[in-house]
């Protein structure tokens, strides 16, 4: 096999321990000593792609302080390790930092990731920030620091599914004739005005920053930027009537915005929001200043800072509260707004749901989530191949049919090329052997890496979003999360990751990955298969346990063993 590992250390100027640009290697030749190291190479540096990640001279990928690798010299020594990393052994990454190389197995993952765990009392901002300015500690958000971002592709099917569910619930058909308005077109947030117009809605996303608006339009997952907020309602309510999908961008602050509608009695059908709250400091911009006097304010005074934060959230969730009262429906977007408005009083912040319980639940009960996977040639055909096969695979699930046929339309890749698409428990593992076989076949040029965002039926605690309001009470119970990322490990994904924080706040959620390379041996097919049945088994375990009947029956249908079977027969 050649080896290639001068040249890409010199590609990815390694040793020069500063920002640079980062590519991911494309192509079939091997740099490293196996496919399993290499793809973790290439998925670290897609995480840092221009194109891909938000800021990527910081190493942050999206979601606040979301990062890939702890500093420069940790990215270098990651890139250093994977290079030299045997096919027997398994590297160690503590918080963005590789530690450690052990002997293990072939069949072992070849790399564990543990980012920002904190002992649970001392699970707090504060402490994340103390030992984040020792240098101790990295906020790895879901994907960012387990290195399975695939750009804002990777949130939008959710999303879609989200506004697609509420449609069917709240109006028995999509969002055609309906308005949507939220806030912020970052990293995740860029997803909202796509799917809202793939589900025939109307969208105004409200963005503090126009460099955030330009990349949206530029990717056209947003349609026009509206100069003020006049111009955005009249063209909102205009597209509404003639029930044509728009979305529209506003450069502006929602604290500032959400109270102007309600003076001038603009009530929108929905009302969400997708800034950064779940992080008072590097996340969510207070109202009253500029972006640049924030950004100022931010270096000279963070407890200023965060107060003001905090205080404008209270006026942004209260505003959300009243225009529920006045016929809007309102939901909470994974960011943990609700919570941090109940830290300044908003003793009813919880008056509207968060997205899980209200859309995707049920989703997940079928073990639906987010699968995910990326061509490792570079070569956007891989893809477009494992789309016509997907579909030839499951003819009958019309959504999904529907969806990858939308994708490959209005979806431009941002660095390596990548696809999304929710499968449930059963579908997983045969499409994981699907893409084994392409390689193997040669139908693809390169292997195949799968992977999943964190928000997953199985592998999350957090009792504001994806464990919230469980049927028995148990949205707490992180035991869940660590049987799950133990499951991966166990079934032998090729990396897996624990993660405190993620899109809700460090102390809020507990969550694992995996991540498990197709290279078309059997080997591997082994291991995907095994993974990808276990990973979302687990999901469907946890909720037949908390008595979700769709859980027990996908249980009893699919064969996945409950030893207190008759429990649930209740
Ligand atoms: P990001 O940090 O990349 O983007 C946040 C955006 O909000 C930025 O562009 C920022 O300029 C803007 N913003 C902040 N305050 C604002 C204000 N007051 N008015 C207008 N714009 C403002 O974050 P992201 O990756 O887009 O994630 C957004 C949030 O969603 C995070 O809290 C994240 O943790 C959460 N999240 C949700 C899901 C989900 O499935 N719903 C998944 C992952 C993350």
């Amino acid at each position: 096999m050649n080896n290639h590992k001068e040249k890409i250390l010199k590609d990815l100027q390694i040793g020069c321990g500063t920002a640079r640009p980062v590519k991911a290697p494309t192509g079939n030749r091997l740099h490293c000593k196996g496919w399993y190291q290499e793809a973790a190479l290439r998925m670290l540096c897609n995480n840092l792609d221009p194109d891909n990640g938000e800021d990527p001279d910081n190493l942050i990928v999206y979601g606040g302080l979301g990062k890939a690798a702890r500093n420069w010299e940790c990215f270098d020594a990651i890139v250093r390790s994977l290079l030299d990393l045997e096919n027997d052994q398994t590297l160690l990454i503590q918080s963005g930092k590789p530690v450690g190389i052990l002997n293990t197995h072939e069949s072992s993952p070849r790399i564990l990731i543990a980012n920002a765990n904190i002992v649970p009392h001392w699970a707090t901002w504060e402490t994340f920030h103390m030992l984040d300015k020792k240098g101790l500690i990295m906020y790895g958000q879901m994907t960012a620091g387990s290195w399975i971002y695939i750009g804002t592709q990777g949130i939008l099917q959710g999303t879609y599914e989200t506004f697609a569910s509420l449609g069917e619930q709240h109006y028995q058909s999509d969002l055609s004739g309906k308005i949507v308005v939220t806030a912020g077109l970052g990293g995740m947030g860029g997803a909202q005005p796509l799917s809202v117009t793939m589900a025939n809605g109307v969208a105004v996303c409200v963005e503090i920053n126009p460099v955030r608006i330009q990349k949206r339009l530029e990717k056209r997952y947003l349609d026009i930027e509206a100069p003020d907020l006049e111009t955005a309602m009249a063209e909102a309510r205009k597209a509404a009537k003639e029930n044509r999908p728009l979305s529209i961008g506003l450069c502006a602050n929602i604290c500032d915005v959400l109270p102007a509608m309600l003076e001038k009695g603009f009530i929108p059908d929905v009302i969400t929001d997708q800034t950064s709250a779940h992080d008072e400091l590097n996340g969510y911009y207070p109202k009253g200043l500029s972006l640049e006097e924030a950004d100022a304010l931010r270096k000279t005074d963070p407890e200023t800072y965060m107060d003001m934060a905090l205080a404008s959230m209270a006026g942004h969730v209260r505003a959300i509260l009243e225009m529920k009262e006045k016929g809007a429906v309102a939901f909470d977007y994974g960011n943990n707004l609700r919570a941090q408005a109940m830290k300044k009083g908003v003793d009813n912040a919880m008056d509207y749901p968060g997205f899980v319980p209200a859309y995707i639940r049920e989703l997940f009960c079928k073990g639906e989530g987010p699968f995910r996977w990326a061509a490792l040639s570079g070569d956007p055909e891989d893809i477009a191949v494992t789309d016509r096969e997907l579909i030839k695979l499951f003819p009958h699930k019309k959504k999904m049919v529907n969806w990858l046929n939308m994708a490959r339309e209005k979806v431009e890749h941002m660095g390596l090329p990548t696809r999304i698409c929710w499968l449930g428990y059963g579908e997983r593992e045969q499409a994981g052997k699907l893409f084994n076989d392409l390689v193997r076949d040669g139908r693809v040029k390169a292997p195949i890496v799968i992977g999943r965002d964190h928000l997953d039926c199985g592998s999350v605690a957090s009792p504001y979003r994806e464990s919230e309001a469980m049927k028995d009470g148990s949205d707490v119970i992180a035991d869940w999360a660590l049987l799950n990322c133990m499951t991966s490990v166990a079934s032998g994904a090729t990396w897996v990751s624990f993660h405190d924080g993620g899109g809700v706040g460090i102390g809020y959620a507990l969550h694992a990955g995996q991540v498990t390379v197709a290279d078309g041996t059997k080997e591997a097919e082994k291991r995907v298969t095994t993974v990808l049945r276990n990973d979302p088994g687990t999901g469907i375990i946890r909720l037949a346990d908390a008595g979700y009947e769709t859980a027990v029956r996908v249980a009893e249908t699919k064969d996945v063993k409950l030893p207190m079977i008759n429990m649930y027969n209740r």
